[in-house]
């Protein structure tokens, strides 16, 4: 399989021959059809198998579909992750996968200051990788609004729980259309994860590597 076979768009196709990423991993080669065809999915996947281009390039393909107008972008994708450092990480990999279409990227976690992170929202975002904590402080105090969100990623969903964050994952739900494509990554799929999927997701897809 070549990322060209996957249907990604050509943009990306340039993106990935930059990056030298010669072929997709398993768990690419099966997520991205997928996502790209619109299912939600649960995929059982490490970290190092190439897990968030998995999530990331299909997002950035379907959100660049429709161009968005205006100086101010509404968030159309948030991806979840359960620490600071990972979110860090993925909103970087997701910005350089993007770069060459436009998309927006941002993140937002704990630990840095509140006002710097508002201040980086001043024009949107088309996709937002935060913590759940940091971002349902931003929500609660009306610093931004996910009710334009048409895809939702939950990055390692069993640290997440394992963190204890299913209260903030609760209460962060409440601010997203219902009418959205979730994914839901993690490392294991024990009882607890199957729980939030089943809660979360609608007759998802399952990928396992
Ligand atoms: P991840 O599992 O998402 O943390 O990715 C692990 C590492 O593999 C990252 O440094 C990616 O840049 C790299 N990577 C992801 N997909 C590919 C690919 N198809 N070919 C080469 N490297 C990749």
């Amino acid at each position: 399989t070549t990322f060209t076979d996957l249907n990604l768009c050509p943009e990306l196709i340039t993106t990935l021959k930059d990056l030298g990423y010669k072929q997709p991993t398993p768990v690419q080669a099966q997520a991205i059809p997928l996502v790209l065809a619109g299912h939600d999915l649960i995929a059982e996947a490490q970290t190092g198998t190439g897990k968030t281009a998995s999530f990331a390039l299909p997002m950035i393909d379907r959100l660049s579909r429709t161009p968005v107008e205006g100086e101010y972008h509404e968030i159309r994708g948030l991806i979840l992750t359960p620490t600071r450092e990972l979110a860090a990480q993925v909103g970087e990999h997701t910005l350089e996968y993007g770069r060459l279409l436009g998309m927006r990227v941002i993140s937002i976690f704990g630990g840095v200051r509140f006002d710097n992170q508002i201040r980086k929202m001043k024009r949107g975002a088309d996709i937002l990788v935060a913590t759940p904590g940091r971002l349902l402080d931003m929500l609660v105090q009306k610093k931004l609004s996910l009710a334009h969100l048409e895809m939702l990623v939950f990055d390692e969903a069993d640290r997440m729980l394992d963190l204890g964050f299913i209260g903030e994952i609760r209460q962060l739900l409440a601010y997203m259309p219902e009418q959205r494509q979730t994914l839901l990554f993690s490392a294991t799929l024990n009882d607890s994860v199957e729980v939030l999927a089943d809660k979360l997701l609608r007759e998802p897809k399952r990928v396992a590597i």
